[in-house]
Parts: C-alpha cells; sequence; structure tokens
C-alpha cells in the first residue's frame, strides 16, 4: 500500500504519518528526514542538497527521485510519503516508477491549513536528534521541558530551517511549486482525501483513519 501524504510545511505530515504507520503498516519515508540523514551522515547527496535546505529551497528533482525510489524499492512498495513528491515532476516519476514495478498509490491525503497557523507551528518545533520524535513548545510538550521523553538526557534541537526567514521562504517555495501536486492528483482522477489540518492532533488522526479504512473497505 502506498499513501501520499502532502501539506505544506508545519501542517502536521510527520506528525500524523509516526501516528497511522503502526494500523496500517506502513513504513514512513520523510524526504526530509532521508536528507537530514544524509547531512549528519556527511554523504555526497547530503552536501549537495544543504544550500537549498537552509534556504528555504526545494533540492534538485533529479536528487530527490533517486533517494526516494531507493528509499520505497528498501519499504517494498508499502509506505507513507511525506514531502514527496513536492513537484509535478516527481509525482510524474513517482506515478512511473511505481508502474513499472507494478504498484500504484492507494491513497492521496491532503492536510488543510493555512499560512499563519503553520508560521507558529514551525517556530515552537523541536525534536530529537537520536530518535526523531517531534514536540512543540506549547502544544505538544516533553514531560521535562527541552529533553526527550523517550531518549532520557537528550536535548531537543531546534531545526535550522525553522527560522523566520527561512520559513517565509519555504511557504512561497509551497505555494508557488509544491501546491500544484494537489491539482496533479485531481486531473488524473484519483481522489484527494481532503483533511482539515487545524484541529487537535487526535481529531485529524481520526479522520485520516477513517478515510484510508473506508478507502481500503470500497476496494
Ligand atoms: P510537517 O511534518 O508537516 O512539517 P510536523 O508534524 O513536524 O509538520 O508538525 C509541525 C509542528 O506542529 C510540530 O512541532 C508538531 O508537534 C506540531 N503539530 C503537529 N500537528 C499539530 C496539531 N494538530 N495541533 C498543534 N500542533 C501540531
Ligand atoms: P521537510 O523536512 O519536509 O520540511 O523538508 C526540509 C527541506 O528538505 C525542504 O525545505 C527542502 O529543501 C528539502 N526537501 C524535502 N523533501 C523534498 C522534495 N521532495 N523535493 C525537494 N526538496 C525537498
Amino acid at each position: 500500500m502506498v499513501v501520499v501524504l502532502l501539506g505544506p510545511p508545519g501542517a502536521g505530515k510527520g506528525t500524523q504519518c509516526k501516528r497511522i504507520i503502526d494500523k496500517f503498516k506502513l513504513t514512513h519515508l520523510s524526504s526530509g528526514d532521508i536528507l537530514r540523514s544524509e547531512r549528519a551522515a556527511g554523504t555526497e547527496l547530503g552536501k549537495k542538497a544543504q544550500s537549498f535546505m537552509d534556504s528555504g529551497k526545494l533540492v534538485p528533482d533529479d536528487l530527490i527521485i533517486e533517494m526516494m525510489v531507493g528509499a520505497i524499492t528498501k519499504a517494498k512498495g508499502n509506505c507513507v510519503l511525506d514531502g514527496f513528491p513536492r513537484t509535478v515532476v516527481q509525482a510524474a516519476e513517482l506515478d512511473k516508477e511505481l508502474k513499472r514495478k507494478g504498484n500504484v498509490i492507494d491513497a492521496v491525503v491532503n492536510l488543510i491549513i493555512d499560512d499563519s497557523v503553520v508560521e507558529n507551528r514551525i517556530t515552537g518545533r523541536r525534536s530529537c536528534p537520536t530518535c526523531g520524535a517531534v514536540y512543540h513548545i506549547k502544544s505538544l510538550r516533553p514531560k521535562v521541558d527541552g529533553f526527550c521523553d523517550k531518549c532520557k538526557g537528550q536535548s531537543l534541537t531546534q531545526r535550522l530551517d525553522d527560522k523566520p526567514d527561512v520559513i517565509r521562504e519555504r511557504l512561497k517555495t509551497y505555494h508557488q511549486q509544491t501546491s500544484a501536486v494537489v491539482g496533479y492528483y485531481t486531473d488524473a482522477g484519483g481522489e484527494v482525501l481532503d483533511v482539515d489540518a487545524d484541529r487537535a492532533i487526535d481529531a485529524v488522526t481520526a479522520e485520516i483513519i477513517e478515510k484510508l479504512e473506508s478507502l481500503i473497505l470500497a476496494k
């Protein structure tokens, strides 16, 4: 099963993916997380991606497509894609690659939310560099401020691109290049499952699960 989770930066894609993967037995493939591990490991790909990520621009399509095709193959085609595809070219390449493997996208979920809300979410986001858990300084606080609940003693960090000027650039990039991906899927005749993401985390999770379950039952 392949699920694509769309939405602007800060919509809650990573948060929601972590909550649905067990239920649907999917591997969570976040292009942003994969790029950040490539950077941490000092790989060629990580080095090439660095300046684009730090300025809030998109990493070139060819690099991303190769990276994500590799990750999807490793996940044996059972995955929820978070942050990919982010351009129409990436979406078309993903379709071609899945078709080549006899696979298809089963569901496209689109998290809908205003820029004013995501700006607040992104500036308050804190992550654990060890396990990748994501918190928020107001809406999803760890038990002890500044420390990961799971990795005791591990200080939470703020992503370098979660600063106001880069956030504005990332939102601009989203509206200029990524929002068109929703239209790509509707034009292709597929159903896009719209979910209002400006609600409590549990309410958003419940609606995503309900919509995915109805889709599976209808097949
Ligand atoms: P994305 O992966 O789309 O960039 P994240 O899942 O990292 O977004 O969420 C961005 C920030 O917003 C995180 O700090 C997260 O804890 C917080 N967050 C996510 N969903 C909600 C929600 N429904 N309500 C309030 N805060 C949320
Ligand atoms: P994210 O963690 O999804 O917010 O992504 C962080 C950054 O990684 C983005 O601002 C881009 O620079 C880069 N990135 C992640 N996914 C993609 C993608 N599919 N295409 C191009 N760049 C990407």
